[in-house]
């Protein structure tokens, strides 16, 4: 079936982006990307090869001296450009993430803005890069702390947000000094070659952000990490191939930020907010479809509470809208690509199989594209793989807990530990469970975490480092101390 192209920009970049020029693959391979909707294809894009990678990385490398002496007041100001070049052309942005990635339109307006938060924030860090000078403790020598660009980076991205995980890297590393070659999703490259536009039309030059789709990704990839140019590489992705990445990495021991799965368990004492609970819920498990690291992937709710909120959780399921994300009606939209949907399903499947029920959804809906039903999944037992793998769909399983401490060891009991939610009305059992905790951030009566300002990782095997924030600048920097007597 023919995809309604009507709506693409027409200035669309389908090329690959280096050194500032538009070009075509070496060896003029292209891919489809699809409209997860229908299925049908939305465009062909360059199918970058390892000879583009090494180009890019030729570009970067060109780029380096003159971006890291750009003073940090330029560099700040041309983030600052890009934030508002990328909030004035939000709403375009946003219906190009729909096109390729499904989601509603909602949750793509919501992921620009959070995006461009991202140029905004480090626009204000650029100038913050201190270094330190400390005298020595025996008083005879001064201990002076430089803080300098790591150098060429590469940055690996996934589908799910295909804006913001490229502005959550991009933008500390600009701001640091250092110049990228950005590899996006080969579901989602177009987002990632707009962003390259914005970046070019804020005054980027050519050669500091270079955008690269392929793929043929594990070897444009591990070609990059085998020249010894490229000095740090940032993924975000899953766990399997985070492990693939840090064995690659360490040929040429290249500094590696890792931010992979998650399986955030989402807790409700009986104490909590019901009704800012279920809304915490909705968020944590449906933004995005579900289709989030950080989405909630098992309920633990207290015993004499957990009727009353599956209730009301499946009611609130089952009223979602899912449809086109294009179309403004639609809460939910299709899951990314087909592998995604069939994943989603045979998870679900597997639990009902065990014994758990399905009270609202638990199938694939009679439609073309890649949807999933919003599922409510009551008595699922434990030892079910839905309570152990990343669901990445829109699937909310129910286990009831309880009490403190059980709620707590069925938390943990993960290899992930990326987020975890909890709802309580009483702060000091807020604040002791979410010490107890074994995740690198907690919502405490909160669905949502994410904020350009706060580090963002996870513990465990979600992941090694922070983006955001302060922390989040400290990844593109190296320290070099200088040893002075004055
Ligand atoms: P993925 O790991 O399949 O792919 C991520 C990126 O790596 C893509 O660009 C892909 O093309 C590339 N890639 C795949 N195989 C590669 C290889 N062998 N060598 C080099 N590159 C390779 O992940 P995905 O399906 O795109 O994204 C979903 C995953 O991302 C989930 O596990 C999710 O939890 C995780 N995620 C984590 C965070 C976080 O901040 N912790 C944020 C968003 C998504």
């Amino acid at each position: 079936m023919a995809a309604n192209t009507a709506e693409l920009p027409t200035d669309l970049l389908t090329d690959l982006f280096i050194g500032g020029k538009t070009v075509p693959a070496a060896d003029g391979g292209r891919f489809d990307v699809l409209d997860p909707s229908t299925g049908a294809v939305i465009a062909s894009v360059a199918d970058g090869t390892v000879e583009d990678a090494l180009a890019a990385v030729d570009a970067a490398a060109d780029a380096a001296a003159q971006w890291a002496g750009t003073s940090p007041r330029g560099r700040a100001e041309v983030l600052r450009t890009a934030f508002e070049l990328m909030t004035e052309r939000g709403e375009e942005l946003a219906r190009l993430i729909t096109w390729e990635n499904g989601k509603a339109l909602a949750d793509a307006r919501g992921e620009v803005a959070y995006a461009a938060e991202f140029f905004r924030w480090y626009s204000e860090e650029a100038v913050r890069a201190h270094g330190s000078v400390l005298t020595a403790p025996s008083g005879a020598n001064k201990i002076l702390v430089l803080e300098q660009p790591v150098g060429i980076c590469v940055l690996v991205t996934p589908w799910n947000f295909p804006a913001a995980m490229a502005t959550r890297k991009i933008g500390p590393a600009l701001a640091a000094g250092c110049t990228v070659v950005l590899k996006p999703a080969s579901d989602t490259p177009l987002t990632a070659l707009a962003m390259a536009k914005i970046l070019e039309d804020a005054g980027v030059p050519p050669g500091v952000v270079n955008v690269l789709p392929a793929r043929r990704s594990g070897a444009v990839v591990s070609a990059m990490l085998h020249d010894p140019r490229v000095r740090k590489l940032s993924f975000t992705g899953s766990t399997e191939v985070g492990r693939i990445l840090l064995k690659e990495a360490a040929d040429q021991v290249v500094n590696s930020s890792m931010e992979l799965g998650g399986n955030a368990p989402f807790l409700v004492f009986a104490d909590a907010d019901m009704d800012a609970a279920l809304e915490g819920a909705m968020i944590a498990k449906m933004r995005n479809a579900g289709e989030a690291c950080t989405a909630a992937n098992r309920f633990y709710v207290e015993g004499s509470v957990a009727e009353e909120f599956g209730r009301r959780l499946s009611e609130r399921m089952a009223a979602l809208h899912v449809g086109p994300g294009l179309d403004e009606d639609n809460q939910v939209g299709p899951l990314v690509n087909e592998d995604t949907a069939a994943k989603v399903d045979q998870l679900v499947r597997g639990a009902v199989d065990a014994g758990a029920r399905a009270v609202v959804g638990g199938k694939r809906p009679e439609r073309e594209g890649f949807y999933y039903e919003p599922t409510v999944l009551l008595d699922v037992q434990p030892g079910s793989a839905i309570l152990s793998e990343e669901i990445f769909g829109p699937v909310a399983p129910v286990v009831t807990f309880t009490d403190e401490a059980e709620a707590i060891r069925l938390a943990n009991d993960s290899e992930y530990g990326l987020v975890s939610y909890v709802y309580t009305a009483d702060l000091a059992r807020g604040l002791r469970v979410s010490e107890a905790l074994d995740s690198g951030m907690v919502g405490l009566n909160r669905g949502l975490v994410s904020d350009p300002a706060a580090p963002f990782g996870g513990t465990k095997q979600s992941g090694i480092g922070r983006e955001g924030g302060h922390d989040g600048m400290l990844d593109y920097l190296e320290s070099k101390y200088v040893a002075v007597q004055w």
